[in-house]
């Protein structure tokens, strides 16, 4: 039995790697954890029986104690919580399926304890990502990834020389708004940013997809995973999400993954490495799809994407200062306190007032979260 623990178990990715455990039956769930979803979190509780659960808000714990009382099961809170989570004794793999750079303190805890790290909050990587990977490699931990194309970077990769790689094309839907112009996105409600085209997800990556801030972090978090200048990774927009990314050579070969768009195979994938496993669901036919497209990545329109790479290149705690501008500028949008337009607005804000330090300690991170929170609170 291998043994886990997740980060955010009630979210997109914790259910869909849950859906993995239940039908493989040979993973035991040793921790789970959660904001405040604790309906749904004492039903996970009941099948997967772990030894410790984790919710973030202090009431709903006190809840949940009351609710579980009759089980074997430590209800923790708070951070304290998430790091119990992520150093769980005798678990293997952390899957960090939370939301925002809140996951970096129990991530760096959990490759401290010598857990794997199957990583889907990318948030985390491109804000620490010079604490993290150095960390990572001393302790001998795998940070696999969860990203459906840091998934398939990592799949391409396989059987080849890592120094023969010349560049990453990280692929893209292009979300919702693909081919639309400024003009057209002034009055975007909340509603039409969270239908996106090919995949159902938490809302905050949702949004993040409609702005392209989504494949701007992930801009950064290859050039973590995979330890490539940020110059070396190229955005292909190709709309239908079947080419999930590819890896160029130094030869000019190209290798791809591809697969109709299901995040249990990058999960499963993760869990199992190096392992392959049998995955139900849709297979993809040739026959029927008949034709895959490819685009440029309009980055006047979605600028958002070119302040990523400007926050990648920099280095230094400006990636910290794009994540969290968006963060809270995301919220303020899903909380209709802010327009569309703005989140991408008060990014650029936010990084042009900044001061740059290079190579942040893990307070220094957080206190540049916290200095741009109260720059975005002061506006007007
Ligand atoms: P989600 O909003 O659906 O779920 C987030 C989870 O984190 C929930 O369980 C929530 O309870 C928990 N959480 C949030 N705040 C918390 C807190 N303060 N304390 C404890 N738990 C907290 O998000 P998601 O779509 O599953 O995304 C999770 C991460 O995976 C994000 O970093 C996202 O970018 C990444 N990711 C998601 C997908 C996807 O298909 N959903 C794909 C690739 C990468
Ligand atoms: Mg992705």
């Amino acid at each position: 039995m291998k043994k886990i623990a997740i980060l955010g178990s009630t979210g997109s990715i914790g259910t869909q790697t849950l859906e993995v455990v239940r039908e493989n039956k040979d993973i035991e769930v040793l921790a789970l954890s959660a904001g405040s979803n604790i309906t749904l979190l004492e039903k996970q509780i009941r099948e997967f029986r772990p030894r410790l659960a984790a919710v973030w808000d202090e009431e709903k714990a006190k809840e949940l104690r009351l609710m579980t009382a009759d089980l074997d099961v430590k209800v923790a809170t708070g951070m304290d919580g998430l790091v119990r989570t992520a150093v769980m004794e005798g678990t293997e793999i952390l899957v960090t399926a939370i939301v925002g750079m809140i996951g970096i303190r129990p991530t760096i805890e959990a490759i401290r304890a010598g857990k794997d790290i199957a990583l889907a909050n990318k948030e985390t990587l491109v804000t620490a990502g010079h604490i993290i990977m150095p960390l990572a490699r001393e302790r001998d931990v795998s940070i696999l990834p969860v990203d459906s194309e840091h998934s398939a970077i990592f799949q391409s990769l396989q059987g080849n020389e890592r120094k023969a790689v010349r560049k990453i094309l990280l692929t893209a839907s292009g979300g919702p708004f693909r081919g639309k112009k400024q003009e057209d996105l002034l009055n975007i409600r909340v509603e039409d940013a969270l239908r996106h085209p090919n995949w159902s997800m938490g809302q905050k990556i949702t949004i993040d997809s409609s702005t392209m801030v989504n494949k701007g972090l992930e801009v950064i978090e290859a050039k973590w995973l995979f330890d490539v200048e940020v110059d070396q990774i190229q955005v292909v927009v190709q709309p239908q999400s079947i080419i999930h990314s590819m890896v160029e050579y130094e030869d000019g070969a190209v290798m791809a993954q591809l697969g109709t768009p299901d995040m249990k195979l990058p999960i499963q994938y993760a869990l199992y490495y190096p392992q392959r496993r049998y995955l139900p669901g849709e297979r993809l036919d040739f026959w029927r799809l008949g034709r895959l497209d490819f685009e440029e990545p309009d980055m006047d329109t979605f600028y958002a994407l070119s302040l990523a790479y400007e926050a990648g290149r920099a280095g230094g705690t400006l990636p910290t200062v794009f994540n969290a501008a968006n963060e809270l500028a995301v919220r303020k949008f899903l909380n209709r306190e802010i327009k569309y337009l703005e989140i991408t607005e008060i990014i650029e804000d936010c990084m042009r007032a900044h001061t740059n330090i290079m190579n942040p300690t893990l307070e220094e991170i957080l206190e540049t979260e916290t200095k741009v929170y109260e720059r975005i609170e002061s506006r007007r």
